[in-house]
Parts: structure tokens; sequence; C-alpha cells
């Protein structure tokens, strides 16, 4: 029962104001709910709730009302041209999903096949972290579905892509792996977040759990971090049970932040990738550049792959460009740009920009660099909202230096 302290002392009085109306009409903004417990009529719908019996929230670590509104808003993006319904589950970074993942799906004496080109801390994560705890991993080329066909072994818990991978925007054979995955009771993991569900839904092509950091176009505008995963509502169970135990969950206020983010993704996303393709055809072919690596040119490896996979005209917003001239070119290339600007992460409104072998692929030696087809003045670009025209005379007169 609730005590309404009409005749309470003060104390009592200040901590049990009269509460908030509940409008009956319905809000146009989402509700923000930042309590962390909630309060029951009794015992039994209590110990209803913790145990499943009756659908509830309890306690904000567990299940929070603002939290699953924003990833099921993301389950109903990624989830848009499939038969079966899928669910979603938010964390408190993308790294939060990632490793909650593999923990939900993976245990000692577990093997993954991953691809050898995903985000360093993914690479850190599997290849020390979850090795200490007796999950295995073999790096392969991703590209080459036979080697990854003979990497899965009939024990593979896992098999992990990107569907679009740093700085080379190397597109993953969804379709392929899918099939190598089924075949050996694997998991297709994937982690989408260089696509966003604007380019690509890689529940669409048969991955079995689709996971993104938030923090870059879902948000899209670097100021929230935040992590997100997709799956059938059995595996979603599991991760869910994961992550409630290992504790990265969102708070309510980013929650709200990345919800508001999806509204503006189509036409963020769309504007993004559109700017990206001009800008990558207009830096091609100049004379001091080597090469650019973007799914839009026909020079690039996997650009029908990216035809097949991608929503017309969606393919990817992020450009690799190599200037000639080794390190210390594209150092001073980076150094020139005046619209773009040098920092880390991506998918925001501003085009960010970073020499890859000195920040985000540092601990690469020269071969590996080579071996990955980064040269060494590479530049990424994030190519945000500003206008083409703005974006490209930048480059050219950074590339000049003048
Ligand atoms: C940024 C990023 C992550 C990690 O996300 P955080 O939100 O920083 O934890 C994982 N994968 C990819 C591809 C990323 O770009």
């Amino acid at each position: 029962m609730s005590y309404t302290p009409a005749s309470g002392g003060e104390h009592t009085r200040a901590v049990s104001p009269p509460p908030a109306a509940v409008p009956a009409e319905r809000p146009m903004r989402m509700p923000v709910h930042r309590a962390t417990t909630y309060a029951f009529d009794t015992s039994q719908d209590y110990a209803d709730v913790l145990a499943g019996a009756k659908q509830g929230y309890s306690y904000a670590r567990i299940d929070s009302p603002t939290v699953d509104a924003f990833a099921e808003a993301v389950a109903a993006l990624e989830g848009a041209g499939l038969a079966e319904p899928v669910r979603g589950q938010a964390f408190a970074s993308g790294m939060g999903a990632l490793s909650t993942v593999f923990m939900a799906l993976t245990g000692a004496g577990s093997h993954v096949v991953a691809s050898r080109s995903i985000y360093g801390n993914t690479y850190s994560l599997l290849d020390r972290l979850l090795r200490r705890f007796g999950v295995r991993t073999d790096f392969v080329d991703i590209t080459d579905l036979e080697a990854v066909r003979g990497a899965v072994r009939p024990d593979t818990a896992v098999l992990f892509t990107e569907t679009l991978s740093n700085p080379a925007m190397t597109v993953s054979d969804l379709p392929g792996l899918a099939r190598i995955a089924r075949e050996s009771g694997a998991a297709l993991v994937v982690d989408s977040t260089f696509a966003s569900p604007a380019v690509c839904r890689p529940l669409e092509h048969g991955a079995d759990v689709v996971v993104h950091s938030a923090t870059k176009y879902i948000g899209g505008h670097s100021d929230t971090t935040g992590g997100v995963a997709v799956a059938s509502p059995s595996l979603i169970d599991r991760i869910r049970s994961a992550r409630v135990d290992l504790g990265p969950c969102l708070a309510p206020d980013e929650a709200y932040l990345l919800h508001r983010g999806l509204e503006t993704l189509p036409l963020r996303v769309q504007r993004q990738c559109a700017t990206a393709a001009e800008f990558a055809a207009a830096l091609e072919g100049h004379p001091l550049v080597e090469r650019v690596d973007h799914p839009s040119l026909d020079s690039h490896p996997q650009s029908a792959l990216a035809a097949k996979l991608f929503d017309p005209g969606r393919l990817g917003a992020v450009v690799t460009v190599h200037p000639r001239g080794g390190w210390e070119a594209g150092m001073a290339f980076a150094d020139r740009l005046e619209v773009a600007t040098i920092a880390a992460s991506l998918g925001g409104t501003h085009t960010l920009a970073g020499h890859v072998a000195s920040t985000s692929h540092r601990n690469m030696n020269d071969a590996e660099l080579a071996d990955a087809g980064i040269s060494p003045g590479a530049v990424r670009f994030s190519i945000g909202l500003e206008d083409p025209r703005d974006l490209i005379g930048d480059a050219l007169a950074a590339l000049g230096g003048n």
C-alpha cells in the first residue's frame, strides 16, 4: 500500500510529494523514466515480476521502459523485412554490446571464427580477454569464403564479421557467411556499425545477431555513447540475461537521445552516403592520390557485392584516401584540412578525418599494414552533413598543399 502523507512529518512529506500527472493524451516525445526502482501494490506482484511470471518493471539494470523503447525501435528497423519478429537489447556502449553477446554465446572450450579486419577493441576482446576464459578465436580473411569454411569446425559457436570494415570499407558476403554458419551450427554475429540499418539489415541476409555501436550513426550527433543488439526472441533472451549479470546497461537519458537520433537516421545516412560517393569520385584519379576506398567506386573490390546487399545509393559514408608520398604526406594532408576535423569516431554531423597508420591501426607494423591494404599515408574520412562542394574543395586544397 502507498502512504499518503497529508499529516506526516516534514521529511516524510518532502520525499513523498503529490505525484506528477500521467496524461491521458499521448505525449509526442517519449517520456524518460529515470527511476531505478518501481513501486508495487502487493508483495505478490513484486515477486511475480522478478520471477518473470508477470510482465513489468522492477529495477533499472534489469529492464527500463525508456531503454527498451530504444532497443525495440532499432529492432523494428533491422527486422523490417523479416517474416518472424526480432527483438532488441541496448547497452552502455558498442563494446558493452559486443562483450555481452560473446559472453552469452560462448563459454570455456568454445571456438570463434572472426574476420581479421575488425574494430581494435573487438580484436583484443577476442584475442586476449576471452582467450583467458577458454574461448579460442581464429582470425581469417573474411572475403575468402573458402578460408572461412576451412576455419569453421563442428565446435565453432560464433562466426563474426563486420558488414563494412575499417578503413578499406571491405564488404562482407553476408549470405555466403550465413550459409557457412548454418551448415556448421554456428551463430553469425555481425557488427553493422559502419552500415547502420539505413544501409543494410544483416538479419535479412541470414545473420543471427546484429550489433551496433549506437555511438556512431544511430546517435548521429557525437554526443551519446551506446550500443544495441538485435536477434530472435530466444537469442535475445540469452543476451539479456548475460547483460543483467554483466551490468553494461544504457542510461535512460542516453536512450532518449539515441531514440531521437533514429528519427533522422535515414535522412542523415542517405545524405552522408551520397556525399561520400561524390567525394570519393572527385578524389579518385587525382595526380596526388594513389587510391580511394569506397564501395561506390568501380575500383573497389566488392562494389558489385555492395550494390547487391545495400540500399540503392547508400554504400556507406566512410571514405579512405591514400595520398602519394607516404606517412608524412598523409599526416600533412590531414593537418591542412579546414572543413573536416581531425578526430576519432564516425557517423556524426561533422566530417571527421584521421591518419590511419598513426591512430586506429597504430598497433600494426609496416608488413601488417601492407597486408591489410592500408598505405602509410591513408586518411580516413567520416563524411558528415556539410555541403559536398565544401568538403571536396577542402580535400583538394589540402592535397595541393596551399
Ligand atoms: C566504435 C565501434 C565499436 C565500439 O563502440 P563503442 O560505442 O565505442 O563502445 C565497435 N565496432 C565498431 C565497428 C565501431 O566503429
